[in-house]
Formats: C-alpha cells, structure tokens, sequence
C-alpha cells in the first residue's frame, strides 16, 4: 500500500496507473474505519484494478460547535484495518494544508443549489458545500473512474451523484447499502462515543425506519403518519433527541404531500448526547418491494 500525503504525489500515483491502463476506484472517508468503509473498499475492489482510499477529516464540512477537533483520527490502526482487510493500492491522507494550500475558508468552492434545504441539510449550515468542494478535490487529486460512497448519507450521495453529472466529471457514482450492526444500529465512526446505555438505545433509529417499511407494506400512503410513527419510536428511548424525521422524494430530497408510485427515502437524525446519528431507508414503490 502506498501512503502519499501531498495531492501532487498522489496526481502522480494515480497518473502513473492511469498511464499501465488501469481502471481506477476512489473510496473517500474520513477515517475511523468501520466494516461498513471495508465494505465499499471491496466494492470497489470489485470494480477497479486499482483502489485508492483517503483518509480526511474535511474542516470545511464542519459547522461551529460541531465535533471537527474531536472527530477520531486513528491512521494508523486505519491502515492496518486495509490491510488486514487484503490491503488496497493507495492510501491518501493528505494534511489540511495539503488539501487547502490558500487557507481557510477557501475562495473556491462548489455549491450544489436546493437539495441541501431538507434533511441535515437544514441542520448543518455549509456541511454540503464543504462535503462538494472536498470531494471535487478528492476527484482531482485522485483521478478515479469510479468513486463509491455510501448510502448511510443518501443526502450526501444524492448531492455528489448531482455535482458529478452536472459538472461531467466522468467518474462513476456508485452507492452501496448500509452496512448494520446484528441489532440493526447502522456502523459510524461516531458509535464509538456512546455510552452503553445510549448504545442500548440507539436501536431505536433503525427501527423506526424498519417500521416505515412495515407500514407502507401495510398500505400506509401518508407521509405525515410516517413522520409521527418514526416520532413516536424514539420517543420511546428516554436519552434520544430527535432532531428531524423526514420523508421526501429521493430526486430533489423535499417533503411529499403523499407516497405514489414514486421512489422516497426516509430519514432521522437523533441525537444521544452529544452524539448525533443518522440513518435512512428507501421506499421503492416501483419496485417489488410493495
Ligand atoms: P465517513 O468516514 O463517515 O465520512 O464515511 C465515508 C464513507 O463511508 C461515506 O460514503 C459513508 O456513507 C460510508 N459509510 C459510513 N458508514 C457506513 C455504513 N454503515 N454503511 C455503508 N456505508 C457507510
């Protein structure tokens, strides 16, 4: 595995398997990792001959009072985690000032209009423009053909999907589904703050979006009685504090008035602590799945 933390080394890397007509995947992260990052490295490995991983904790995605100083940094048990995963070809783990030669915040940046206006969007003032600029930076400095995210941020992805093609980048987009722990917590670099019994608890996200799945299966077609339900489960663990419970149309990612034949995600946020988990699931109502 080779460790480059300067973009023009890592151009060069990337250019030089380029040049041996290799096919190249990018798996962008913030470390900290997880079974659910190993699972989009093998994704990619799948689809590449090449994979390369960064490793970045993105200050331009963190609000004010959100968690960038604390945020885990663990590189070296991150690379031993790739490699005892069967290893990848590189592994990218630039400093903030290799990403942001010209300080912060940057001039330059990359906006992505409305789908940022529901959902953490509404939470996290500047969160997707950092995530949009960083990861056209990540595209530039790592020259994949296909880059896999995760759908544990289905706003995130929806966002980058749309930069991606709007600005032609060339690169394949690719989602992979939520990796989950046996009772269902989907896997985070951040689960590691929880306390056991906030653990305990934290349960209750996926099971208010497994519920949405059983009511829509059951009939269920309004939106606002999905929204209550979710509601009303984590209500049901005394340290969860919701912050939004939403469901809105997977294209433009806004509210719906009432579920048609349409594909839709719903999606929480929940605090425990100071600890905020997100989680989501797609109805498919033009699948077979109702
Ligand atoms: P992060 O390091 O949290 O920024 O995540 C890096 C990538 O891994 C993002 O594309 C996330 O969506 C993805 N990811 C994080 N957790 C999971 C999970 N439990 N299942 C699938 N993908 C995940």
């Amino acid at each position: 595995m080779e460790l480059l933390h300067t973009v023009e080394g890592m151009q060069a890397h990337a250019d030089a398997a380029r040049a041996a007509s290799q096919r190249l995947a990018l798996v962008p992260t913030m470390g900290a990792l997880h079974e659910g990052h190993l699972a989009l490295v093998e994704a990619a490995r799948q689809r590449a001959d090449h994979v390369t991983v960064s490793i970045f904790v993105n200050p331009t995605q963190f609000a004010p009072g959100e968690d960038y100083a604390q945020y885990p940094r663990t590189l070296d048990s991150d690379l031993a985690a790739l490699e005892s995963a069967g290893g990848v070809d590189a592994v990218f783990a630039p400093t903030p000032e290799a990403m942001y030669p010209f300080g912060l915040p940057p001039f330059t940046t990359v906006h992505v209009r409305d789908l940022n206006r529901y959902l953490c969007g509404a939470f996290r003032e500047g969160h997707f423009e950092g995530v949009t600029t960083v990861v056209t930076k990540l595209f530039l400095a790592c020259r994949p053909h296909v880059a896999i995210f995760g759908e544990k941020d289905a706003q995130q992805l929806a966002i980058l999907r749309r930069m991606t093609a709007e600005l032609g980048f060339g690169i394949e987009v690719i989602g992979h589904p939520i990796v989950r722990e046996a009772d269902g917590l989907a896997l985070s670099s951040r689960n590691r703050y929880l306390s056991a019994e906030e653990r305990q608890q934290a349960v209750v996200v996926s099971k208010a979006l497994a519920e949405v799945h059983e009511a829509v299966a059951g009939g269920e077609r309004d939106p606002r009685a999905l929204v209550d339900a979710m509601r009303h489960t984590v209500a049901t663990a005394p340290l969860a504090e919701l912050q939004y419970a939403e469901v809105v149309d997977t294209e433009l990612l806004q509210p719906v008035e009432t579920l048609t034949s349409g594909r839709y995600l719903a999606a929480l946020a929940v605090f425990f602590g100071a600890t905020r988990l997100i989680d989501n699931t797609t109805l498919d109502l033009e699948g077979s799945d109702y």
